[in-house]
């Protein structure tokens, strides 16, 4: 899907290394953003679940990636020993992606109240919510004095209720507020920590949830602009918030969605008369 995308090639992030992690396949948001980055120069290091290797490992060395190493987010020894690869490898980092999410898919369809169990709750905000803040403690601590960025993925689900999207919008409101207390730590170290909100993307994530093509289907439909987000969109946003063009931009949340999250109603609602 990336080879499709008419990537500009620039020089931006000349000079600049670090981490993308959540690439699963060619459709994953991580690898549209990470080809981005690289067409403007960043070298860049892959962390991936273990068992991805097959995937991830042609996508990642067509970018001339200088690492590409497992990491369960849920694992702190991995966890240990992946930064310590990328500390050897770089030894210091000028931009992080955390582009992580999990949720059973037993709590991702049908009623919020009655479907979702305290262990698919926790196990949804562990992997989609804490590792965040777990990411941006290890990857600060590999930025220099002048400073870095950290941009991570959430999803309107967090703000509204979304049907089918239930415990996962629980964990990106989590997510999302983790990104204003995390700016507001790290920003006197000028790192910057900001989200990017896509509306809903054909990637394995969206497959995992109930009606995800229904998902699609809507956000096309009652988006401002009538169309699907567009990965260009989504990686040249990444671009701007992970380069230095994202001066002074720190806490934000900005959504990527052809304007889905600011309709009311849709317009066979009432928009007409
Ligand atoms: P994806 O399935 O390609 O990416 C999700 C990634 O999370 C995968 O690479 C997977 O390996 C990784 N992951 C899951 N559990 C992990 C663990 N324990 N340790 C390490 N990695 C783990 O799907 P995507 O849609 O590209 O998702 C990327 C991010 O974008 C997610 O946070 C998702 O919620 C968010 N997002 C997706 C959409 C959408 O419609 N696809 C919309 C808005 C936001």
């Amino acid at each position: 899907m990336a080879d499709e995308y008419q990537m500009p090639t620039g020089t931006l992030m000349k000079g600049k290394k670090g981490v993308i992690t959540g690439v699963a396949n060619h459709q994953s948001i991580a690898w549209g953003i990470a080809s981005q980055l690289a067409a403007q120069g960043a070298e860049l290091a892959f962390l991936h679940l273990p068992g991805m290797e097959r995937r991830v490992e042609p996508l990642a060395q067509s970018v001339g990636a200088k690492l590409i190493a497992p990491a369960d987010v849920t694992d702190d020894a991995a966890m240990d020993e992946a930064f310590g690869k990328v500390k050897d490898t770089f030894g210091q980092i000028d931009f992080f992606l955390h582009a992580i999410a999990f949720a059973n898919k037993d709590e991702l369809k049908g009623s919020f109240v009655d479907n979702t169990t305290r262990e698919g709750f926790l196990r949804a905000m562990n992997i989609s919510a804490f590792s965040f803040v777990d990411c941006a403690r290890r990857a600060a601590a590999l930025m220099p004095e002048t400073g870095g960025s950290i941009v991570t993925l959430t999803y309107m689900g967090s703000e509204r209720a979304i049907p089918n999207y239930n415990t996962m919008g629980v964990a990106k409101a989590a997510l999302e507020a983790a990104v204003r207390y995390a700016a507001r730590d790290l920003g006197p170290r000028g790192i910057r920590v900001n989200a990017l909100s896509p509306g809903a993307m054909k990637t394995l994530s969206l497959a995992g949830i109930s009606g995800g093509r229904g998902m699609l289907a809507k956000g096309r439909s009652l988006s401002a602009m009538k169309e699907d987000t567009a990965m260009e969109g989504v990686a040249g946003a990444a671009l701007w918030l992970l380069s230095d063009l994202g001066r002074s931009t720190t806490g934000e949340c900005v959504h990527v969605d052809a304007g889905f999250h600011i309709m009311g109603f849709s317009d066979d609602e009432g928009g007409e008369g």
